[in-house]
């Protein structure tokens, strides 16, 4: 059984599927009008952890995944600017140019970090007629009101408004006052409404706008999100026509915590509104990633890049380890000490592998281990299913690497185990392999073993450096010096 921590009903459940062995999973994609951050993509790691999980359990997963490159804009009062539109005009490259580039930039990253790509990418541009329909559904179940600037949703209309939260209609209303999220504009009746339509501005033309019922402008940041959800997973539309009857609930939905409050309490509002049915089963939600003392934002000049992690000489994966190393529903605060540790840690996996590899070649007999690793399987598996315990996980796996090393009994088995834990920690285990070094490298470490032996240190060490350029490590042992492959 898997266990989920579920937004909604805000406790621990146990995880069933609408159809049997089959998940339907959304995933919010980034809004593409710069790079990710790490932040960003501590999210998406989270994501990619449950989609393994259930990959692991045996589950086929169709996972969705939209990108936002029109309607999001830099206040969630539906005021400002479009992100995607701001960040064109800044660069004299076009809205669209804009998107590419940075949605590109996000799937380099996604991968280097083994982030499996959805089934369903979907551009929130490629979508406007379907959000048209369904804004027309809405409109004509008298959910919507138009204000100078646009459409919105009176949230006031839906009995359960806000219920992701925890909050009633009343009670959200206040909240988001308070904490300033939202101001309520004079033409809007509810502080939680917002829009599904905007205008574009009378006096300046955007780039990306089209024509609707309502006149020429473009969607708002929600309506994406619901219309990618029904079309590819919820199957209410046939071509670009709505059939609100037709709706199917989705099984798991996520995205980071922010995102609870206003855009997906927005998806939920839209969506059941018009077919009076839950839209999704169960809500997952990754806490933040954090700096000493600020949040890490796109727009801050704080973010952190993949990019500047790879120029400090850190592996990609150093920061997916880092990642798995906390629970995805506490924040998780970065700091280069935590960064050198993780990789540190993902250099001992590797070497822990790659000793398996070796020690497989030596080692012909088979002696049954005296450890037991269906013990070690049993809690690998056990805390992933409990709410993607990684931290659990990865302590059963370096139980594993610890008993090993004790006995060094049947490597076979034991790396067998290793990658099948990877299928879920994604740390590129199955890419390690074993080199067998040529022999113009054995000889140079002979060399360097008889220079070390008349203590010609710098002169051994010249020669280190040319086995390490050419792709070999040397670990000087008790038992002498080994090769291995440079990971
Ligand atoms: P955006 O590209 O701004 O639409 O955000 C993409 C995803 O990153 C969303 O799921 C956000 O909730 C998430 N996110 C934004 N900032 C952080 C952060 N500092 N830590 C973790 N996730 C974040
Ligand atoms: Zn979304």
């Amino acid at each position: 059984m898997i266990y989920f921590y579920n937004t909604l009903t805000k406790r621990k459940q146990v995880f069933k599927s609408i159809k049997d062995k089959q998940v339907g999973l959304y995933t919010c994609g980034p809004t593409v009008y710069s790079t990710a951050h790490i932040g960003n993509l501590r999210t998406y790691i989270f994501g990619d952890i449950l989609k393994r999980v259930l990959l692991y359990q045996g589950y086929k997963v169709k996972h969705v995944m939209n990108i936002t490159d029109v309607g999001h804009l830099t206040s969630d009062a539906d005021t400002g600017e479009d992100k995607v539109e701001k960040a064109a005009k800044k660069s004299k490259k076009s809205a669209f140019e804009i998107a590419e580039f940075y949605t590109k930039s996000f799937f380099t990253d996604c991968k280097k970090l083994n982030i499996l790509a959805p089934d369903i990418i979907a551009k929130a541009t490629d979508h406007i007629k379907e959000d048209i329909e369904l804004i027309k559904s809405l409109e004509k179940n008298n959910f919507t009101y138009q204000t100078s600037d646009g459409i919105y949703f009176d949230t006031s209309k839906l009995k359960d408004y806000g219920k992701l939260t925890g909050m009633n209609f009343k009670k959200l209303n206040k909240t988001l006052k308070a904490g300033a999220r939202i101001e309520l504009s004079p033409e809007k009746k509810n502080i939680t409404d917002f829009s599904l339509w905007k205008f574009s501005p009378k006096n300046s033309k955007r780039q990306m706008e089209w024509e609707s019922p309502w006149g020429r402008g473009f969607p708002g940041w929600h309506i994406e999100c619901s219309v990618i959800n029904l079309k590819y997973l919820g199957k209410a539309f046939k071509g670009k026509r709505f059939l609100p009857k037709k709706a199917q609930t989705i099984d798991i939905h996520t995205g980071g915590t922010d995102l609870i409050p206003i855009h997906h309490t927005n998806e939920i509002a839209q969506v059941e509104a018009i077919t009076n049915k839950r839209f999704v089963n169960f809500w997952l939600h990754g806490e933040f990633l954090i700096l000493k003392d600020a949040r890490m934002g796109k727009s801050e000049s704080n973010a952190i890049l993949i990019k500047n992690i790879e120029e400090s000489g850190f592996s990609p994966l150093s920061f997916r380890y880092l990642v798995l190393n906390s629970h995805y529903r506490t924040s998780l605060e970065f700091s280069q000490k935590a960064l050198e540790n993780a990789q540190e840690s993902l250099n001992n996996i590797h070497n822990f592998i790659l000793d398996c590899l070796i020690d497989n070649k030596k080692i012909q007999k088979k002696k049954t281990s005296t450890f037991s690793l269906n013990e070690i399987k049993k809690e690998f598996e056990k805390s992933i299913n409990d709410d993607l315990n990684t931290p659990r996980a990865l302590a059963a796996f370096w139980k594993l690497i610890k008993d090993y090393y004790q006995i060094r009994n049947n490597p076979k088995k034991v790396y067998e185990i290793a990658l099948s834990f990877d299928k879920v920690l994604g740390l590129g285990l199955d890419k390690i392999k074993l080199v067998i070094p040529p022999k113009k490298i054995k000889e140079l470490a002979k060399k360097r073993e008889q220079l070390r032996k008349m203590r010609k240190w710098a002169e051994a060490d010249k020669i280190r450096k040319i086995i390490e350029k050419s792709g070999f490590l040397l670990e000087d042992t008790k038992k002498g010096t080994i090769i291995k492959p440079k990971l």
